[in-house]
């Protein structure tokens, strides 16, 4: 694995020490996790019985509910890359562990060769099939290029899958446009929809990091928020992932990074509302089938 120089680390061993027992109190005591643990690279195994918990003001959601002008789905030979423009404001977000709005970028996915591995982040130990990442910058900041530059830039939501027996709608949208981008570089452009129909909107009882993203030249600081509850797909819909092809004409199997230490960072589960039986919630699943599903059965 390829190890670039951190941008900002400037670890206070001492202070470090003083403080790791300590809990956050606000969205300033989050802020210098930073400065007294020091970064780590992501992504990591997730354990609730391992975090600590932290009340901060809900997360609050703009703009999710208005469709896009323009939607596009991209294969980068490494991923698939989802991305939009509206014609007025973008979708953001506000509160939470966040200073400012951190306004909606693209979204891409993580899979595997098989249903037991393609999550980057482990829950328990165990991977998910498959794991979306919805990258989100500070709109100081301008655009994610410059706000990768600084320690508050940039913020990822995770979102996990879970399989289930029918196939997810909203999720097929996506799977049926990669038949005409099979070959790494090409996009397709789609018919504006709703994101909000494959994102929850958590607003409490989620998992919040420090992490890193790596580029070409350094390794960025970045806040990583794990929705608790995943998206419920069916089998044949991450298998459809497996098709796609890369720079050299392979099938893109797998695209997910080995887990990382957690040493001695601090893992907060925010505004903790349900069990804490499970580290991940059971997914919704019946709010993915259609009127027209039920309509044999009554
Ligand atoms: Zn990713």
């Amino acid at each position: 694995m390829r190890h670039t120089p951190l941008c900002f680390i400037d670890q206070d061993k001492e202070t470090a020490e003083r403080n790791k027992d300590e809990v956050p109190e606000d969205q300033m005591g989050i802020r210098n996790l930073v400065h007294t643990e020091g970064i780590f690279e992501s992504p990591i195994d997730l354990n609730i019985a391992k975090m600590k918990d932290i009340n901060l003001p809900l997360l609050e959601w703009y703009n999710f509910e208005i469709p896009p002008k323009k939607m596009k789905v991209t294969n980068t030979g490494h991923t698939v890359i989802f991305s939009a423009k509206w014609g007025q404001e973008r979708p953001y977000l506000e509160k939470g562990p966040f200073f400012g709005k951190y306004v909606f970028s693209n979204w891409h996915l993580h899979w595997g060769a098989n249903e037991m591995e393609g999550s980057e982040h482990t829950v328990d130990g165990s991977h998910c099939p498959a794991e979306m990442h919805v990258i989100t910058f500070k709109s100081s900041y301008l655009t994610q290029a410059s706000a990768l530059k600084e320690q508050d830039g940039c913020a990822t939501l995770v979102y996990f899958f879970k399989l289930q027996d029918p196939p997810n709608p909203a999720f097929q949208v996506i799977i049926d446009a990669l038949y005409d981008i099979q070959k790494a570089g090409t996009s397709k452009k789609l018919t504006p929809t709703n994101i909000n129909n494959l994102l929850l909107k958590f607003e409490s009882d989620y998992f919040f990091y420090w992490g890193t993203v790596s580029t070409t030249a350094c390794t960025h600081y970045l806040m990583w928020l794990i929705c608790r509850t995943p998206i419920a797909v069916s089998a044949e819909q991450i298998d459809a992932l497996r098709f796609i092809f890369d720079e050299n004409g392979n099938q893109l199997k797998r695209n997910f990074r080995e887990v990382q230490p957690v040493n001695n960072r601090t893992v907060l589960h925010v505004c903790p509302s349900t069990s804490k039986y499970c580290t991940l919630l059971q997914p919704p699943v019946t709010q993915f089938f259609r009127s027209e599903d039920f309509s044999d059965r009554s």
